[in-house]
């Protein structure tokens, strides 16, 4: 993939796919020997483009990927991903051709999907998801005749069993004791299915927050999502300290800059009133690309040469403004860095998801289709044209 100035001449997500193969590394390092790393890349790889990720992972030996729906899966075969690619989202059962054609292996979300699925009459590889004690998806961790019943349909072919943790990311006294009791339902069903002639094939529990807070576990893989992409969901601290990489930055450009009067507002509702003399940039990015609208309000900053900025009055759909008065240099075609680092000053995805109330995963995740993936280091962005140049 070459960078253009097509990618970086508005508002860009730059991906450091170095980043990304550092962190595979290090969270395989952190599984117990023998266990696969199974890159969950769903919603396009939270927001950092779910092909080149799945791609580069792919030459780092990751055999294994996750997704939420068909489609994300085929997507990636179309792109030339190979190796296991499992659909963890309730597929409905009328998908079940392409889920053959595309060689994706479904979750099993609970014994009448799997009997729904079984009844399309087409062979498919799935795994069992086992319940114990999210209650979002999959079948009771104890209903053993549902598990056995799931082995004797037609068409299915069981090759994996797998289970969610839900409050893994708290060190909290009591969540430590719920996700232990999880690890406890999910060991005594496999060592129930091993027993009673129901191989359970590849089984794993972890996502991200069970490697960081959990020792190495017995199974043979562990799906990491968030930890992959080099954050955490909302900073908190964990077990196991990681080495892990941000893989992503968000950027935009200054498109226009202007003076503004002490006691001038600006932008929608003059939500923006200058106290003194004020700079004011326009910035190439708004809430259609993915940035909440609500940061703007919540203290949010760019930066602009190595120097945090506040954002000034509301982010509009397309566009946002900042206030530079503190970088008089500043000129339309000027990189601003939104999530990410500039000479040596960094906004972290944890922080802008605090000030919006929210998570990275959901952050980043949202980061629009409107914003080109460009490889780091492969590309550096040139300056913007000047548009006499064009
Ligand atoms: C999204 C998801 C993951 C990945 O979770 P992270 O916390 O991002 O690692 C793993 N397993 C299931 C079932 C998921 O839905």
């Amino acid at each position: 993939m070459a960078c253009s100035m097509m990618d970086t001449g508005r508002a860009w997500r730059e991906i450091d796919l170095e980043a990304l193969s550092h962190n595979a590394r290090s969270l395989r390092a952190a599984l117990s020997p023998g266990c696969r790393l199974m890159a969950v890349v769903k919603a396009d790889a939270y927001g950092h483009g779910a092909l080149p990720v799945a791609l580069r992972l792919g030459r780092e030996g990751v055999d294994a990927f996750a997704v939420a729906c068909p489609e994300e899966g085929i997507a990636l075969r179309r792109g030339g991903v190979r190796g296991e690619i499992l659909v963890l989202g309730c597929t409905p059962p009328e998908q079940a051709p392409l889920l053959a054609r595309w060689a994706l292996t479904q979750a099993v979300a609970d014994g009448a999907h799997g009997r729904a699925l079984s009844a399309r009459g087409v062979p498919l590889a799935v795994h069992l998801a086992l319940d114990t004690g999210m209650h979002r998806l999959g079948i009771p961790a104890e209903d053993r005749a549902a598990i056995g019943e799931m082995y004797r349909l037609p068409n299915l072919r069981v090759t994996g069993v797998f289970s969610h943790l839900c409050v893994s990311d708290s060190l909290e006294e009591a969540h430590a004791a719920y996700t232990k009791a999880q690890l406890a339902r999910f060991a005594r069903a496999v060592a129930w299915m091993d027993g009673a002639g129901y191989p359970p094939g590849q089984t794993h529990i972890q996502a991200s927050y069970g490697i960081w807070n959990l020792p190495p576990q017995p199974w043979s893989m562990a799906r990491a999502g968030i930890a992959l992409y080099g954050v955490t969901s909302a900073g908190e601290a964990t077990r196991n300290r990681l080495d892990l990489r941000p893989v992503l930055s968000l950027r935009a450009r200054v498109t226009s800059v202007r003076t503004l009067a002490p006691g001038e507002g600006a932008g929608y509702g003059l939500a923006f009133r200058a106290q003194r003399e004020t700079r004011l940039a326009a910035v190439s990015m708004g809430y259609a690309d993915g940035l909440p609208r609500c940061l703007a309000g919540q203290g949010g900053q760019v930066l602009l040469h190595g120097v945090r900025c506040p954002m000034a009055g509301r982010v509009c759909m397309d566009q946002l403004l900042a206030d530079v008065t503190a970088v008089p240099q500043t000129a339309p075609g000027d990189v601003v860095t939104l999530i990410g680092a500039d000479s040596g000053q960094t906004i972290r995805a944890e922080e802008v998801a605090r000030r919006c109330g929210t998570i990275t995963n959901e952050l980043l995740s949202r980061l629009g289709p409107r914003l080109p993936c460009v490889p780091l280091p492969e590309a550096r962005y040139p300056a913007k044209p000047s548009v006499s140049a064009l």
